[in-house]
């Protein structure tokens, strides 16, 4: 416990015994930049304006101190934070959706402040931070971790997990937006062994990394999708969509294309990882670049991902 001054009222302020042992302070190594933040830069988003707030819910980094109270860290430790923190106790948490935790923030906004700075604070630490695994050198693409592998990953599943095992592999499935995420999503989906993935796009480089993965790669600038997906299906539409975009015209896409009954789903770690993390370092820039140059790339539409290095620190 820690002494604190409360709040009661006017003129009451008590001296009392107040929690503080569910926090880490962690060193930062690496913050990414995630799309979202770069609406928000362009002013193009409403949420989360609010000046004065430190950016940033894409972070790793190395636990620099521990409150009391934490049982599962010690200084030292290299850890992945997820983007949110989440308690594992409310009602979300028991049934696995810690992404809606009752008593979860997101890095990053006006309540709790992210991990574009040299240290930044993990409430609730014990349920939200995951060990950096030693058996495999992940290095800079644990990163990926902390929000768009998952996030890839969850789009995937939920687009197959309601479908018996012995059918998937008569699965034809089609992916909405070949951006970083999806193309985790399509990753993770190939693990399916779905007989077919149409990946849809407009961005000549992102549908040749699709079509490199397996996938039939369909250019909404030259062609229909919905007509060339139901040319391809018999007129029946794919058994699942997974829509990597979150755009209107890309869920009504979902919909034109989705056979009756099939399942649209818009957006762990296993041996395979390695194997899959090679090819999204195709995606990651060049580290040596200056974080000032590597946002004037982003910028211009050259990279993906931006990484920061607040220590210049080597995980
Ligand atoms: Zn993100
Ligand atoms: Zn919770």
């Amino acid at each position: 416990m820690m002494k604190a001054l409360v709040f009661h009222g006017p003129y009451d302020v008590r001296l009392e015994e107040r929690p503080n042992q569910t926090d880490v302070l962690i060193k930062t190594t690496s913050a990414a930049l995630c799309g979202s933040e770069l609406h928000r830069y362009r002013g193009h988003s409403k949420i989360n304006m609010q000046p004065g707030y430190i950016c940033g819910h894409e972070g790793i980094g190395i636990v620099h101190e521990v409150g009391a109270g934490i049982k599962n860290f010690n200084v030292g430790d290299h850890v992945i934070v997820p983007f949110l923190v989440s308690c594992n106790e409310c009602f979300h948490c028991k049934r696995g959706v810690h992404g809606r935790c009752k008593n979860g923030r997101n890095f990053g906004g006006p309540s709790l402040d992210g991990s574009q700075a040299q240290y930044f604070r993990v409430p609730l630490a014990d349920t939200t931070l995951y060990h950096l695994p030693k058996d495999v050198d992940l290095g800079e693409l644990a990163i990926l971790m902390t929000d768009i592998f998952p996030t890839g990953f969850n789009g995937a599943k939920r687009a197959f997990i309601d479908t018996p095992r012995e059918d998937w592999k008569d699965m034809s499935i089609a992916v909405i937006g070949c951006g970083p995420v999806a193309l985790c999503s399509i990753i993770s989906a190939r693990e399916y062994k779905p007989a077919r993935i149409f990946a849809i796009d407009s961005i000549p480089s992102r549908l040749e990394a699709a079509k490199e993965l397996g996938c039939i790669p369909i250019n909404f600038k030259e062609v229909d999708p919905v007509a060339v997906i139901k040319k391809a299906t018999d007129n029946n539409g794919v058994h699942a969509v997974i829509e990597g975009v979150g755009l209107s015209p890309a869920l009504k896409t979902a919909y034109d294309i989705i056979c009756p009954g099939g399942k649209i789903s818009s957006f762990v770690r296993n041996k395979d990882l390695i194997e899959k993390m090679k090819f999204i370092d195709l995606v990651l820039p060049q580290l040596d670049q200056s974080s000032v140059d590597a946002l004037k790339r982003f910028e211009r539409g050259e990279l993906n991902k931006v990484v920061f290095k607040p220590n210049g620190l080597d995980i």
